[in-house]
């Protein structure tokens, strides 16, 4: 296997042949070929894999007065890095075509 898919950490198989995901807070169930809420782990035959292991979407520094932060290091920078996904759905999200991509869920084991 290469790429960005690995077998998933934090998770549970459960007799069922679902799996539940423990990495945040929502700790999806996840049925046989589903996906996550965030779209970045499939449970392939009762394994739990993540389809974004090491895959950057975006780097780059920015300036602080851009981030969702008051009053944090005025005239600092940040450096920003992410990945593919989210497990949030806020409404006016700048990072949608990021945040909610759709990912293809199918890889050869
Ligand atoms: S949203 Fe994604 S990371 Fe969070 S529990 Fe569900 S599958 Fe796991």
């Amino acid at each position: 296997m290469q790429g960005p898919v690995r077998e998933a950490l934090l998770w549970e198989k459960l007799p069922s042949g679902e799996v539940r995901c423990n990495l945040c807070q929502r700790r999806c169930l996840i049925e046989p070929e589903g996906l996550g809420y965030c779209s970045t782990r499939v449970n392939r035959g009762g394994v739990l894999y993540t389809l974004v292991y090491g895959a950057i979407s975006l780097y780059r520094p920015a300036p602080m007065e851009i981030k969702p932060l008051y009053h944090f290091h005025p005239g600092e920078w940040a450096f920003s890095l992410g990945s593919w996904g989210c497990n949030f759905r806020c409404s006016g999200c700048q990072n949608w075509e990021i945040a909610h991509i759709k990912l293809n869920p199918t890889f050869a084991l």
